[in-house]
């Protein structure tokens, strides 16, 4: 086999900003590859924006929404797993009120993506994957949501787009990707809008072994 060949290639991401990255490649078809997955991807700019919001103390002052009753087999799970996205909430609601009031489109997205999570009533969820949001997930679900509707990748229910996309409620992204979050914001109704947008998701992805619970 040959050995792999190294350069820099100029690509349009998935974000729209032209980015000139950094490419291993054995052959033409590799290199195609290569710059397909790439176009999938965020620009290295992008991906620094990220990881300052990430990492701003933002304050205590939250974006303003609810949340979906959470679906668990018993009672005692279905209060912690409440409890994680709570603590969750502490960290995130506050960035997400940051970027309801940017207009790129990159904050738009990055709010659509940590609301999206937010709207995962799995408990196991909760339970499990409480310590592995972080950027590089983020950014993940911030580039299939740029990318949808078309996603004919096969994506792992890992993160909450791949939630949401294991045939469970497609409605639900085409939904989260047309949601603009500084009009939702100005908007007097918001709590109404997302009490029925909590009901709307606790009835869409609740399948039958779920129970309610309060
Ligand atoms: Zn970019």
């Amino acid at each position: 086999m040959p050995s792999p060949m190294h350069r820099n290639i100029d690509v349009t991401m998935v974000c729209g900003h032209k980015d000139n990255a950094p490419v291993s490649y054995r052959g033409s078809r590799q290199l195609l590859d290569e710059r397909l997955n790439l176009k999938k991807m965020l620009c290295h700019e992008c991906m620094g924006s990220l990881s300052t919001w990430y990492s701003t103390d933002f304050g205590q002052l939250a974006y303003p929404m609810d949340f979906p009753i959470m679906a668990g087999s018993s009672p005692a799970q279905t209060k912690f797993a409440t409890d994680v996205r709570r603590d969750e909430f502490k960290k995130f609601g506050p960035i997400m009120l940051a970027l309801s009031k940017d207009p790129s489109e990159l904050a738009k997205f990055a709010w659509r993506a940590i609301y999206m999570r937010f709207m995962v009533t799995n408990v196991r969820y909760w339970l499990d994957g409480r310590n592995r949001f972080n950027v590089h997930l983020w950014a993940t679900d911030i580039q299939r949501l740029m990318k949808a509707p078309g996603i004919s990748d096969v994506v792992s229910a890992e993160t909450p787009y791949g939630w949401f996309a294991k045939g469970r409620n497609r409605d639900a992204l085409g939904y989260i990707i047309g949601i603009n979050p500084a009009c939702d914001l100005q908007g007097k109704n918001l709590p109404l809008m997302h009490l029925w947008t909590a009901e709307m998701f606790r009835q869409s992805v609740s399948t039958g072994d779920e129970r309610k619970a309060s």
